[in-house]
Formats: structure tokens, sequence, C-alpha cells
């Protein structure tokens, strides 16, 4: 096949040492499901040619293209607060790196492309139905504006997989800024490898903080861009009501976006402690506990650059924990501007954010769904006869139309016309979002009947999250069930 990737490889060429050859495993028999063509032509890749079936072949692990060199990376992680020295991609394999249209260097990675050195007694393999939940969601948050790894295609491999039961395999072309994770600077620390750490943390300024070059302190500035980052994402996360899943160290990516979507799910009824991972028994990353966890995550990043901080180890940790110091205000900034600009309040003043918050407060007894509480408030800002949607989302209907009183005194007090305060809220509050029960009608379909009709008609609707879609209002309901829902992992 002549070069479909134009691949420049950094992480093999400069990194020996930070991973194992691991070339993909041929599957039985591949059929295609998706090659994401808008994306591949912001690549720079032919589309077409990726869905032919030579490129086929590729994402199958029968070819592997000219100048890509295929290697699992290593990483160590805390699981659930539990440190693991070696983890590693046991079922990931890194082809290469592409240089976009925009300019922007990225990884394109199977996931499912069978065993690696890091496998340890896995298969290496994936399950259809995560891999679909993966493209859909992480598509999804791409199209929300959110930082995230894509989908850039998906294929079945005509093998099962052996999980609580056998169902059919997939693999996953997943594109990313790059997959350095806390986990990958925890493998190379828990060594007491510094020089290895060095040369990580040197790699990753210069590839995703090139301002930080020659910057006085660089590792000590790297800790506060990660923090940055990251402090925005997660911002960003419960702006949505995404739920991650899984916030272990070895899935949090230090390019700041989102990665490694498992039991992942967009919350309906809104509660804090909304948890959809059967894994997750103690709640640890619920909806509301995902800030604490970022934070609780960079202190272990920290802790690795340490000793590449300052010679002086307590100088070290002192600046290390000033900088860490930092998160729950950035976090909280970019949280609450978002939520403020949610009830049509960019301002986000004092008072803005503490109606905001009054108004979540009125809505767990309610479990009222988060998505479509802020999207109708939009039609209450802009006419004040038209709150009777929003309005029967609320259990306590008195003490909705008390709230709504104060805040469009509020909104009346800023001057602006209802059209355009609601025009600012729609461009934030999502209509469309990948609610569990669309998700898994969409793997059902694809599993139970071979039909990928939904999967597709999905995709294409949450590629415009913020437009009414008259024709796809379906999509944009409340769950048939308002239950507690919890996807299986078994990703
Ligand atoms: P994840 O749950 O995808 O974040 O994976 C956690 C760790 O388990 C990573 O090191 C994965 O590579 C590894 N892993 C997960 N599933 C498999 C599998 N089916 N085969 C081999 N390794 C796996
Ligand atoms: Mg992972």
């Amino acid at each position: 096949m002549s070069a479909p990737f134009p691949f420049d490889n950094s992480y093999a060429r400069e990194l020996p040492g930070f991973y194992a050859p691991a070339a993909p495993t041929p599957v039985a028999a591949p059929a295609l499901v998706k090659v994401n063509a808008p994306l591949a032509e912001a690549l720079g890749l032919d589309a077409a040619a990726l869905a032919a079936p030579e490129g086929v072949a590729v994402f199958a692990g029968l070819a592997v293209p000219e100048g890509a060199e295929p290697i699992a990376l290593a990483y160590a992680g805390h699981q659930f607060g539990h440190f693991s020295p070696q983890l590693g991609d046991g079922r990931a394999i890194l082809l290469g790196e592409v240089v976009g249209r925009d300019g922007v260097r990225r990884d394109i990675q199977l996931k499912g492309s069978g065993p690696t050195p890091f496998s340890r007694r896995g298969d290496g393999r994936a399950a259809l139905g995560p891999v679909l939940r993966e493209y859909i969601v992480s598509e999804a948050m791409a199209a929300l504006g959110i930082p995230t790894t894509r989908a850039l295609a998906a294929v079945t491999t005509g093998e099962s997989v052996v999980r609580e039961r056998a169902l059919p395999g997939a693999v996953l072309a997943r594109v990313a800024a790059s997959h350095i994770r806390i986990g990958t600077f925890q493998f190379f620390a828990a060594r007491k490898a510094t020089d290895a750490v060095k040369q990580l943390a040197d790699y990753t300024i210069a590839r995703h903080y090139p301002e930080l070059q020659g910057a006085k302190e660089p590792y000590l500035a790297l800790l506060d861009a990660v923090i940055g980052r990251q402090a925005a994402l997660i911002g960003r996360w419960l702006n949505v009501g995404f739920i991650h899943g899984v916030m272990n160290t070895d899935n949090m990516s230090v390019s700041g976006e989102t990665i490694d979507y498992g039991p992942c799910a967009f919350m309906d009824a809104y509660d804090p402690n909304t948890v959809f991972s059967s894994i997750d028994e103690m709640g640890r990353y619920a909806y509301g506990n995902q800030p604490d966890i970022a934070h609780w995550n960079l202190a272990r990043f920290a802790e690795c650059l340490i000793p590449i901080v300052d010679a002086d180890k307590d100088a070290a940790i002192a600046a290390a924990n000033a900088t860490l110091g930092t998160f729950p205000a950035r976090f909280y900034a970019a949280y609450h501007a978002g939520l403020s600009a949610k009830i049509g309040l960019p301002e986000a003043g004092e008072e803005d954010v503490a109606l905001a918050h009054d108004l979540l407060n009125l809505m767990i007894p309610s479990k009222a769904d988060f998505t479509l509480t802020f999207r109708r408030l939009g039609a209450l800002a802009e006419n004040a006869g038209a709150g009777g949607p929003v309005r029967d989302l609320f259990l306590d209907r008195e003490a909705f139309d008390a709230w709504a009183e104060r805040w469009r005194a509020r909104l009346a007090a800023t001057g602006r016309t209802g059209a355009d305060i609601r025009a600012g809220m729609d461009r934030v509050n999502p209509l469309f979002v990948p609610r569990n029960h669309l998700v898994e009608g969409v793997i059902s379909a694809a599993i139970e009947r071979g039909d990928y009709g939904p999967f597709e008609e999905l995709n294409r609707v949450l590629a415009r999250p913020y437009e009414e879609q008259p024709q796809f209002a379906a999509y944009a309901g409340l769950p048939p069930s308002m239950e507690g829902y919890r996807t299986f992992c078994g990703t």
C-alpha cells in the first residue's frame, strides 16, 4: 500500500526505553464499521483510501503501513487509589504520529489490536460495545468543544472476545494529542529513573507546552501548565454532566485531553453522587468527586517531578505544593464561569454563581434532567410565558417559580435582550448529548442485528449538539427509566 499516513514518529525516535515494540495481531475477518471522514481530512489523510480494503487491513492489524513503528507504551498508575508499578499498553498499539493540517502532532493508535509485552493475562482485545461507546462519546465531546481524543475508525474483527460472555470483537483507531499519562511519569519515577523522568518532561514540554521551553523553572512550569489544563477540562466536564468513570492516574493525559473512555456517561437526573461504573463500588469517581480526584492525581504527578524541580528536595516539595494548591481556585474559576454562562450570566459575579448553585440544589430532589433543565431555561430567558417545559422538570413547582423570579430579575438587570441571552445560553447548553440509553440502543442494534444505522444516525445528531434538530427531537428526550443506570465495565 502506498503511504496512507505521513508518519513522523517522535516518541519512538526520541524516547527509546519508554516502550516495547509490538506489532498488531491480524484479525480473522475484518469488516469496516466507520471511517471518520472529517477527522481524516483534518489530519491530511485520504478518507476514501482509509475506508478501502487497504485501509481496513491497517485498522485490522493485517498490514502495517509504511512509516509506522508499532509500539506499546510503558506506564504505571494508581487504579482506584492503589499503585501498580507496571501497566502499559496491554491492548493498544501506537502506529505512529502524523502532523495534521493545523500543524498539531497527533498519535494514531489501535485499541484492541492484540497482545503486547504489557498484556499480562489480558487478551489485548476490545469488545464491540465499548469500541462503539468510545467512538460515540469521544466524538460527541469533540463536537461539544471539549478537549478529547478522537475516533478515526472502527472495525469489527470477526472474532469473539470473552468477557462475562462471548462478545463480538472490534478495534478502534484512536487519535490523541499524545498518550503520555500521569502514569507514564509514575512508571519512571517509581523506578527512581530521574533522568528518564527529566527526558519525558522535556519531551512533554516540547510537544504540548513549547511556550515553556527556556523557562527559568521549566518543570515547575510544566506542573503549573498541566494543572491549568486539567482544571479547565474538569470544569468543562461538570458543565455538560460528563462522568469519566475511571479517573485512574493512567487515564489522565498530561496534554489535557479527555482520554480512555470506559464506563463513562452523561448524567440524566442531576445528582452529584451519580456513579455509572459498576466497578466503582465506593463512588470514588462520582460526578461531584471528579475535581478532588483530579487534584489528587495531579499530586501524584507533582511527586514524580520533585527530583527534577529543585536539587534541594525541601525546596522542590514546597514549590510543588504551592503550585498544587492553585488547583481548587483554578478549577472553580472554570467551573463557575461555565455554570453561570449556563443560566445566561457569563459575567459570573459572585451572586450569579450563587444563583446557579441554588438552581442545582433545587434540581437534586426533583431528579431534574441536567441537560434539559438548562436548555429549556433558555426559552424562559427569552419569554416569560415559555417556562412550562422547564418548570415541569421540578417536583416543587413553587420553589422553581421563586427561583425563576429572582433569576429573571437578575437577567433584566444586565440590560440584554431576551433573545440575546437565549442565544448565548443555547451556545453553551447542548440539547443533544450521548445519553446512556441512546448509546446502549446503538450497541444492541449493532450486536444483535448487525445494524449500524442507529450508530450512524446518533453520530450525526451528536455532531451538532447545540442546534435544534426537530426531526431528531426524540434524541433529546429523557431516558425511558429515570432510575440510576450503570454500565457494566467489561471494557
Ligand atoms: P483501562 O481499563 O483501559 O484503562 O486499562 C487498564 C490497564 O489494563 C491498561 O494497562 C490496559 O492496557 C490493561 N488492559 C485492559 N484490558 C486489557 C485486555 N483486554 N488485554 C490486555 N490488557 C488490558
Ligand atoms: Mg486506560
